[in-house]
Parts: C-alpha cells; sequence; structure tokens
C-alpha cells in the first residue's frame, strides 16, 4: 500500500491504480430526494456515454447535458473526472478498508461487529460494490456504469424530485417513465471541490472531522448508496436510505452521523449501515486522515477528536 504522494492518490492493496489527479474542478455535499412528482408524456431520453471524450472503463452515463452550454461542459468534465482519475475509487476501497480493520476512523461512524449484527463485513460488502475488486474491472466498480446522472432537474419537469431547498445538493430516484434510477446533483454541489484540492488543506481542517473537508465525490458516493444494486445485493441486503436522528431531523454531515452511535447522543448503531451519509462520511474521512497524516500505522488518529454533539 502506497500513500498519497504529490499529486497522485494510491488504494489500499491495489498498487496497480496510482492515479493522477488531474482535475480542475469542484462539486459537492449530500442529497434527499423525495419522489413526489411524475411527469406524463415526456419520452426520457436514452443515457449516453461520457459526451465529450473517451470514456473510461464503468463510467456512468450521462443524460441531458448540453456539450456546447460552458456549465454543463464543466460538470461533464467534474463528472468524468472523480471517477477517471481514481478519486471515487480510492476514497470508497480506503473505507472499505476502514471497515475491515475496525479503525478508530471506522467506529466514529459505525459500530463494531457483534453476535447479532456483522456491521463491519456489511459496510466493506457495500463500499466494494463501488470500488470494484480489481483494478482490471475499470476505473470504478463494474455496477457504476449502469449508474445515470441526468443534468435535468430542480424544476417540476424533472423525473422526480426537487433542488428547490438551498441546501439540497442532490437526489436519485427512478424515473417511473423508463424504469432507471438515476442522479441529479442541484447547483449548489457543483462548489465543492475535488480530493486534490483538499489534499492540499490539511492544516485547515478542524481537530474533528467537519463539513470543511467534503468534496464532490462525497456526495457522489452518497448518492451511489442509494441505488438498489448497491445496498441489497450486498451482504447488508437492504436498501440505504437517508436516516433521522431522534429530533427528526435527516442523518446528513458529520455532528448527526456521529451522533447515531454515539452512546451519549442516538445510541442506535443499527441505524448507521442503512444510512447513505454514515458511509459517505466515513469513506472521506478515511481518505482525508491518510491523505493528511501520511502515515498508515497512525492516520486514524489524524482528527483528534469526534464531532462535536449535533444541535
Ligand atoms: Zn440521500
Amino acid at each position: 500500500m502506497a500513500l498519497l504522494k504529490d499529486n497522485h492518490i494510491d488504494i489500499p492493496e491495489d498498487h496497480s491504480l496510482v492515479l493522477a489527479l488531474s482535475i480542475a474542478s469542484v462539486v459537492a455535499n449530500s442529497l434527499p430526494a423525495s419522489p413526489t412528482s411524475r411527469v406524463v408524456g415526456r419520452t426520457p431520453p436514452v443515457p449516453s456515454a461520457y459526451p465529450i471524450g473517451s470514456a473510461c472503463g464503468n463510467e456512468w452515463q450521462y443524460l441531458n447535458f448540453d456539450p456546447s452550454n460552458n456549465a454543463d461542459n464543466g460538470h461533464l468534465q467534474t463528472l468524468h473526472d472523480i471517477i477517471c482519475s481514481g478519486e471515487m475509487r480510492a476514497i470508497s476501497r480506503w473505507g472499505a478498508k476502514a471497515a475491515s480493520d475496525a479503525n478508530l476512523v471506522y467506529k466514529r461512524y459505525f459500530p463494531m461487529s457483534d453476535d447479532d449484527d456483522d456491521f463491519q463485513v456489511h459496510v466493506n460488502s457495500v463500499l466494494m460494490k463501488i470500488a470494484g475488486q480489481s483494478s482490471t474491472e475499470g476505473m470504478i466498480g463494474i455496477i457504476v456504469g449502469t449508474f445515470v446522472v441526468d443534468n435535468l432537474g430542480g424544476t417540476s419537469t424533472d423525473f422526480a424530485g426537487t433542488c428547490g431547498e438551498k441546501e439540497t445538493l442532490a437526489y436519485t430516484d427512478t424515473d417511473h417513465l423508463d424504469g432507471r434510477e438515476k442522479i441529479h446533483f442541484c447547483g449548489i454541489a457543483w462548489d465543492r471541490p475535488n480530493a486534490q484540492t483538499r489534499s492540499g488543506q490539511c492544516g485547515d481542517f478542524d481537530l474533528f472531522p467537519s463539513t470543511k473537508m467534503d468534496t464532490f465525490s462525497r456526495v457522489a458516493l452518497h448518492e451511489m448508496m442509494h441505488y438498489s444494486s448497491v445496498g441489497p445485493p450486498s451482504t447488508l441486503g437492504e436498501q440505504i436510505q437517508d436516516v433521522f436522528n431522534v429530533d427528526r431531523k435527516v442523518a446528513y454531515d458529520p455532528p448527526r452521523v456521529h451522533g447515531l452511535v454515539d452512546k451519549n447522543q442516538d445510541n442506535n448503531p443499527a441505524l448507521t449501515e442503512i444510512n447513505a451519509d454514515s458511509y459517505a462520511w466515513m469513506a472521506l474521512d478515511t481518505w482525508v486522515s491518510m491523505t493528511c497524516s501520511n502515515d498508515q500505522a497512525t492516520y486514524d488518529q489524524f482528527f483528534e477528536q469526534n464531532p462535536p454533539a449535533y444541535d
């Protein structure tokens, strides 16, 4: 295993995948979507491969982007780069390793396995669906090649959901017209940086994991968790959703996802393994900790504290 060196990201147990991060774009946070609106009469177009260049192995599919539009062009590049640079594989693979190791980062978000539930195996299984078992499969897990990013969204004419709420970063839902599950990223999501940018900001982070370390890939990983081809066929065997803390607010962001498992807060460990944001933040925390500490033996101590209690 190797560490982050300069502009390279190494992936645990996958030496062949040292990938240059040559991205210059940005993106986002998380998520929810409530399937409410259906549009009758629209014939959904068929998703396509990367429209402005060569797709990499298992890259996701694209819908309703206009390559001649500058904004769309930039978003296409961002979506392409987080997969084809190896960033998505890196964060998901490091998260899977943290689960196997049950290190300090993992335990900030998930419980240890016990007689009733093999949490560690399930978390590893889910994240490996995204990372893929082998670099020979492509740049990311095989199932990601079936995922669709639909640029048409944020209005009542979309396949479902809405970006109406200011804090909504993205959502995933099934288009009832063609039966395809699709991801839509909302406007604010594109402002989140890539991992390469974050790797230069280690000194700016808090003593605990926070949204200061957020990346577009973390938002993308959250949405990927909602695909029916991720949770149900993994050892988890369940659909991954967005769960609520005891105060009935959605468990998004580090304080709340930590609060689910924290014995002094919700103390509800069973919810963690079906909560999309728990996977996304644990994986990103692992990657950030590894990158910023640059020490495989003690990287899980990079953040000295757990997130503060949610309000
Ligand atoms: Zn979600």
